[in-house]
């Protein structure tokens, strides 16, 4: 099989849908390849609990149907204390997600080839020209994406990223019904999405209890493999970890499994260097685009995929244009649109991940009695704010960081 397209995309994920939504909206040929069959999809890629905020809700225009739960604050927890923060939210059945995205892709244009694996870019005197598939079929095009998430299956074969082990978080997490979300003694969880900062339940990541309606909820514990995990490591997976959480937590005392509600996979907490080539752009969990901090990758991968669309746009508009100089252009608007200020959040993230369980706790109190927009421009990477809520207990922990920094 021989095909040819003015963009291909490897990866029927966030990123990738979105990036064929606007390309194909723009009236371009566009493909989508994705490995796993249509028919039960999504499979192993349905890997996310799906907590979203409006934001990507109307930027995206998602509709309601997709939802499980629309929430109305985010809570944290340390092992001792927690803090509650009034925000509206959106809890999303990821399954219906991608194939609202896929059905919509589809009726904007998007041709889609479900059951192909890609293996392999094609390149040509030092231009990506499109890729090669399990089984030898090649499909080109003048611009080829990589949207196959933390697999990035062509971005690291171009060469353009280098995905390292010790910044992988991976994820675990399942669905309960039964789950008492208002105990004496913790926060209420009725209409939350929570995040427990506790090295006691994920070391070196937080876990989760996101309410999906009455008395269900995604229960999940993730870890960055950095070095406050391996202080605690065990010998523990992560389904051990959460097990563990399960059977100590009277919150699960009658909590059942759901079945089939297994949600797992992982992403890269780094900054990207370049993300693109001649002929070629990576989008979402490829680059990586997660936010560092909270974890939140759907509304940055889709912001991901649409700039990819933007730059797609420029470089096929006014003749062909693939040259590395124009999809740099993507380079741009990615540190512009989708993450500005990365490396502030990578360095709030591994500050956030390397101290105790009693800074955690103090932490707590900190947020509760900082003021709103405080909170605001720390969580936008603010310098400023940032130094508001450090102690001098914290410079032990500045310099190990540093320390660790400066030795790579
Ligand atoms: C346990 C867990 C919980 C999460 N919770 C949240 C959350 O609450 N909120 C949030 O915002 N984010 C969350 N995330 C992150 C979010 O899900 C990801 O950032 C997002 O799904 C990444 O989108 P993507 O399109 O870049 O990649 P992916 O979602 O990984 O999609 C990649 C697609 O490419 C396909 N593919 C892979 N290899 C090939 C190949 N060789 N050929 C063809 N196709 C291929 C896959 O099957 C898949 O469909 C969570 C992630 C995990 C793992």
């Amino acid at each position: 099989m021989e095909r040819d397209y003015d963009v291909v995309v490897a990866g029927a994920g966030p990123a990738g849908l979105q990036c064929a939504r606007d390309v194909a909206a723009r009236g371009y040929d566009v493909a989508v390849l994705e490995r796993e069959d249509e028919d039960g999809f999504p499979s192993t890629s349905n890997k996310s609990t799906g907590g979203t905020f409006p934001s990507m809700m109307a930027s995206f225009g998602i509709p309601d149907d997709v939802v499980m739960k629309f929430t109305d604050k985010v809570v944290l927890e340390s092992p001792n204390s927690h803090y509650t923060q009034e925000h509206p939210g959106a809890v999303l059945e990821f399954a219906d997600f991608k194939n609202f995205l896929v059905e919509d892709a589809r009726d904007k244009g998007a041709e889609f080839l479900f059951g192909t694996q890609v293996a392999k870019p094609l390149v040509e005197d030092g231009t990506v020209t499109g890729v090669g598939c399990a089984g030898g079929d090649e499909i080109t095009a003048r611009l080829t994406v990589d949207a196959t998430g933390p697999g990035a299956v062509l971005a690291q074969k171009v060469g353009v990223i280098e995905l390292e082990r010790t910044n992988q978080a991976v994820g675990v997490e399942y669905e309960y019904e039964g789950v008492n979300l208002n105990p004496e003694g913790y926060a209420d969880l009725r209409g939350a999405m929570m995040l427990r900062l506790d090295h006691g339940i994920a070391p070196g990541g937080y876990a989760w209890i996101f309410h999906t309606g009455d008395d269900t909820a995604k229960v999940g514990v993730c870890y960055i493999q950095n070095e406050r995990y391996h202080d605690f490591d065990d010998g523990n997976t992560i389904d051990d970890y959460l097990n563990e959480w399960l059977e100590d937590d009277p919150r699960f005392e009658n909590a059942v499994r759901i079945d089939d509600s297994n949600h797992r996979g992982s992403a890269h907490i780094q900054e990207p260097g370049s993300m693109s080539t001649a002929g070629f752009m990576a989008v979402g969990d490829t680059v990586p685009s997660v936010d560092p901090v909270w974890g939140e990758g759907i509304n940055k991968c889709m912001r991901s995929g649409r700039m990819a669309a933007v730059t797609a746009d420029k470089c096929l508009t006014a003749g062909i244009d693939v040259s590395e100089e124009t999809v740099s252009t993507y380079d741009d608007l990615w540190h512009e649109e989708v993450a500005p200020r990365v490396g502030s959040r990578l360095t709030m993230t591994r500050l956030l991940y390397l101290v105790s369980n009693d800074r955690y706790d103090r932490l707590m109190k900190d947020l509760n009695s900082a003021d709103e927009e405080t909170l605001k421009k720390a969580n936008n990477g603010n310098k400023r704010a940032i130094m508001k809520l450090l102690h001098l207990r914290d410079i032990p922990t500045l310099l190990k960081f540093g320390k660790q920094r400066f030795t790579g």
